[in-house]
């Protein structure tokens, strides 16, 4: 870190490539670009998959607005898929009927992005076998998800999908301030997201360097600054390495919530024995018995305790910007979710002190 700061390197210098081969190396995927924040990896992403005002995108709902305005940013509409109710992720089966009740070709989606909702791996194998048939590219936004497992390899491999893009924000598993990443095992398009990362400039230009000199560069596409700096790099580097132990930590606090709230009635995250969570988020519903008005007023209860809940995430459909009717009459379970979800706190220094009375009030505000 120090060494960085001394060098001639605070800005993109010889430490994120270093980050980004150490990503690849633990993720497994051939390649790795670093870039300012997530954001602007789901944007260029969109751009290297070639998403233009031609085009739609599909997401999730129950995501952040980011997962949604990558798309926007390219002048593409944005379509939303329902989520399963247990996971909160894209139902594939919900994605397969929408998918078959496309009467155009030109009403296909370009790209789906399927977010890993709190850091529980979606089902990527069988969007991967819709992606095929279907002829859609797969857009990971894994902002939740670093850390997490899918059929017993990292989220971050790319096998089922054309790009992964992680969050490096300091709420996220590990952090580098602000920052993000992006892989792939397609060396082209990671060829096209690096020129994309820095103004579109070529600095090799190849045979149309006919002035010779490494002085020389020039401008090929339309790109944008979002490179990550060598400092940013740094910090990353010595928070990869502890990712495992993060999460870890994270887990060890979700258990002790599971077994604190398991007689009230709600319904806790689910697990699977072929994916394991990075526990980004812990988020419990209400069941069916609580109306929307409930709660509110669990929620402002909680928040009146002290108790840091919050709500990942307003459907993105209900935003102003969003604001479409069709698309939240077709998602009853993100509406549901909406009016029962709760995210209790969970980070790796959380006190245990901290969290029983999160419990206990948990146990006091949600009377059966
Ligand atoms: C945090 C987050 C982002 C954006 O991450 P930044 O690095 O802050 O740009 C995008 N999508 C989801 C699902 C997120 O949670």
């Amino acid at each position: 870190m120090f060494r960085v700061l001394r060098s001639d390197w605070l800005t993109q210098g010889p430490t994120v490539p270093k980050f980004e081969r150490r990503i690849a190396e633990l993720l497994g995927s051939k390649e790795v670009v670093a870039v300012s924040n997530a954001t602007s990896g789901l944007h260029l992403s969109c751009l290297a998959l070639g998403v233009s005002s031609k085009d739609i995108v599909w997401s999730t709902a129950v995501s952040f607005v980011a997962s949604a305005n990558c798309a926007r940013y390219c002048g593409a509409k944005v379509d939303f898929v329902d989520i399963d109710p247990a996971t909160h992720n894209m139902c594939a089966k919900a994605l397969q009927e929408k998918l078959e009740s496309v009467k155009s070709v030109v009403d296909l989606p370009k790209v789906v992005v399927v977010v890993h909702m709190a850091g529980y791996p979606a089902d990527l194998l069988e969007i991967n076998q819709l992606s095929r048939r279907y002829g859609f590219k797969v857009l990971e936004d894994a902002s939740h998800a670093f850390g997490s497992f899918y059929r017993g390899e990292r989220v971050g491999n790319c096998r089922y999908s054309d790009l992964t893009v992680f969050s490096f924000h300091p709420v996220k598993s590990i952090t580098t301030a602000e920052g993000g990443a992006i892989c792939t095992n397609d060396p082209e398009l990671a060829n096209r997201l690096r020129s994309l990362r820095s103004h579109g400039i070529n600095r090799s230009a190849g045979s149309s360097n006919t002035r010779g000199g490494d002085w020389y560069y020039q401008q090929e596409v339309l790109g944008f600054n979002y490179r990550m700096s060598d400092v940013h790099a740094a910090i990353g580097i010595s928070q990869v390495n502890r990712i495992d132990k993060f999460v870890k930590r994270r887990k060890k606090i979700a258990e002790i919530y599971n077994e604190g709230l398991t007689s009230l009635p709600i319904s806790l995250p689910v697990e699977s024995p072929d994916r394991s969570s990075s526990w980004h988020l812990y988020i419990v519903r209400l069941n069916d018995r609580f109306s929307a008005e409930h709660h509110v007023q669990i929620f402002n209860k909680l928040r009146a305790c002290n108790i840091g809940v919050a709500l990942h995430y307003i459907p993105i459909f209900l935003h102003p910007f969003h604001l479409n009717e069709m698309a939240r009459d077709s998602c009853p379970n993100s509406m549901n979710y909406y009016h029962s979800a709760i995210s209790l706190p969970i980070f790796p220094s959380l006190a245990k002190f901290d969290q029983d009375t999160v419990i206990a009030c948990m146990n006091d505000v949600i009377q059966d």
